[in-house]
């Protein structure tokens, strides 16, 4: 998908009262762009954002990079507007598995963490927070800045292993005696290829 499927670009938003805007042709240089990489799951494309008036219409790889995004990562300008997209902290008022919440602010929420995390090392010291993260939407980044975090507070209780790669590894080392054999550059010496998931 290149930079020339952006022109011309028709907007079909629609006004504060219902009613659709007039129909605009946009040229390359209406638009912002940003940088960023991939959030959605593997991390490893660099992709270009183009903005309109602080909307974000479009995803691309960037140029000079060599990746080839995949449908998902540039699909975030369905799911970044998607009606059922959570964009602000809720919190649980009934019991788990409920699904009673009600909606607070930031500040709120960021107010009960602290407290629920002071109290907790107070109690139960450190060994009473758990830090679990992995990959994906789980990505490196976070999880590198929570452990820096929790470090920073005196440490915390960690997982052993991740919620996807332990069962990996679990299943690659009997069969086949290496955790990482799964190379793409071996695909076309398969006889079978199974794949699943979405
Ligand atoms: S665009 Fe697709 S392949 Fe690239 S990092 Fe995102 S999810 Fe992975």
């Amino acid at each position: 998908m290149g930079l020339s499927s952006l022109v011309p670009t028709f907007l079909t938003l629609r006004q504060a009262n219902g009613s659709p805007l007039p129909r605009v042709r946009l040229k390359q240089t209406d638009y912002q762009t940003f940088r960023s990489t991939c959030a959605m799951e593997c991390l490893h494309c660099n992709l270009t954002a183009y903005v309109w008036k602080d909307r974000l219409m479009k995803i691309e790889a960037t140029k000079g990079f060599n990746v080839k995004c995949c449908l998902r990562g540039i699909s975030r300008t369905k799911w970044v507007y998607h009606p059922l997209r959570l964009t602000q902290p809720l919190l649980r008022t009934g019991e788990k598995g409920e699904g009673k919440f009600k909606p607070i602010t930031w500040d709120a929420a960021l107010d009960l963490i602290e407290k629920n995390i002071r109290e907790t090392i107070a109690t139960e010291g450190n060994k009473g927070l758990l830090l679990t993260a992995a990959s994906g939407n789980m990505d490196s980044i976070k999880n590198d800045m929570a452990k820096a975090f929790f470090d920073y507070l005196g440490g915390s209780t960690k997982t052993a292993g991740s919620l996807c790669c332990a069962a990996v590894t679990a299943a690659m080392m009997p069969m086949v005696g290496l955790r990482y054999a799964d190379t793409r550059d071996t695909i076309e010496d398969s006889r079978y290829i199974l794949c699943w998931g979405e």
